[in-house]
């Protein structure tokens, strides 16, 4: 690899010592260097199927001679999706690649409740439009160090997948509670669930436990890698676990930072 020189140094005085943690942090920089690289081959890949999907339809209507002007409809409406699949991949590449670069913008004490009412509001049209009953509560000051922004995108996120994944007529119930000295967001539905051998695995960028259905749904592997990074970035913990009665619940935790103040 890129970083493969190992400094040998026998004995255990500092120059051997000095050695270890050159080769540790040797170690280190090869595990980033090699997920850096699967992420820009995992993303290229992304990129191209709607790429190869825009140009083979481009084609077939440029060879089709006299095409009628239905099918010519059928065709530009599946390129104007493949093009929504591709700015939908790009914007949370770039997300991601913010998080990455470590430029934060300045955190202030946010309420999430007003957050959470707005996703809910616009939450509740797509799941009304599909049959699924979402709903929510919340109690206590919940207030904690990040922007608006931020806690949009991870309760949409969350709320979005839990509508996406299960069948119509499913319900999705997001709770926004203090306990201690946290601030919680939970959202759980009544759902398949997550394969427990996929558990550990969801959040890493363009993982789905099914990648027909996750595409089918518009997603892009990408949502929850963004809530974990962005929870994380501000001090909290996300977790995914299945419920005893069926169905997933993701579970955030960030800490409560008392209200009022400026920071
Ligand atoms: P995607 O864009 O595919 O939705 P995410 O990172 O948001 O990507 O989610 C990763 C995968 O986790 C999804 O493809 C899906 O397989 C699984 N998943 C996420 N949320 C749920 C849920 N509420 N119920 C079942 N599976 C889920």
């Amino acid at each position: 690899g890129a970083y493969s020189h190992r400094a040998e140094v026998p004995g255990r005085d500092e120059i051997a010592q000095l050695a270890q943690e050159f080769n540790s942090l040797t170690d280190r920089l090869q595990t980033t260097e090699n997920a850096r690289r699967r992420f820009v081959s995992d993303a290229s890949h992304e990129l191209k199927t709607p790429l190869a999907a825009i140009r083979l339809l481009t084609d077939s209507i440029l060879q089709t001679e006299n095409i009628d002007r239905e099918t010519a409809r059928e065709f530009v409406t599946d390129i104007g999706q493949e093009a929504e699949r591709l700015s939908r991949i790009t914007e949370d590449l770039l997300r991601l690649t913010r998080l990455d670069s470590n430029v934060l913008e300045r955190p202030v004490v946010v309420d999430a409740l007003p957050v959470l009412e707005q996703v809910m509001r616009m939450m509740s049209l797509v799941a009304q439009e599909k049959g699924t009953e979402l709903t929510y509560r919340a109690e206590g000051t919940c207030t904690m160090l990040a922007t608006r922004d931020e806690i949009h995108q991870i309760i949409y996120n969350l709320t979005d997948n839990a509508v996406k994944y299960t069948p119509p007529g499913s319900t999705v119930q997001v709770s926004l509670f203090r306990e201690g000295d946290q601030v919680v967001l939970t959202v759980e539905d009544n759902g398949a669930g997550i394969p427990e051998e996929d558990l550990p695995r969801i959040f890493e960028r363009f993982y789905r436990v099914d990648k027909a259905r996750s595409r089918a749904a518009g997603g892009t592997g990408l949502g929850l890698a963004i809530v974990r990074d962005t929870v994380e970035k501000r001090g909290g913990t996300v977790e995914a676990a299945n419920r005893p009665g069926g169905g997933a619940v993701f579970t955030v935790r960030w800490p409560w930072r008392e209200g009022g103040g400026q920071t």
